[in-house]
């Protein structure tokens, strides 16, 4: 039967988690936030152009993207297909 390695001690185990959460979490704060405001700017950007005779036409390939895609994604410029193959890419 082989001895498991000895536990790290409680109190070191605990202070270390506790500062690598707050890190971590600090971390995830601000990518979060900064998602939103990359977002929100693409979704500004899509109201200014909602008036545009190519709004909610594939930057791409220039077909109709679905309006279903628009009402999910308000910024989407590309149709599913380009938005497919670009990710792929
Ligand atoms: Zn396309």
């Amino acid at each position: 039967m082989v001895e498991s390695s000895k536990p790290v001690p409680p109190d070191n185990a605990i202070g270390r988690l506790t500062r690598m959460e707050a890190i971590s979490s600090r971390g995830a704060s601000e990518a979060s936030l900064n998602a939103a405001r990359a977002k929100l700017g693409q979704l500004e950007t899509a109201l200014g152009k909602i008036d545009q005779p190519d709004f909610g036409m594939c930057r791409r390939c220039d077909r109709l993207i679905p309006h279903g895609r628009i009402m999910l994604v308000p910024e989407s410029v590309l149709c599913v297909q380009c938005a497919e193959k670009k990710a792929n890419s």
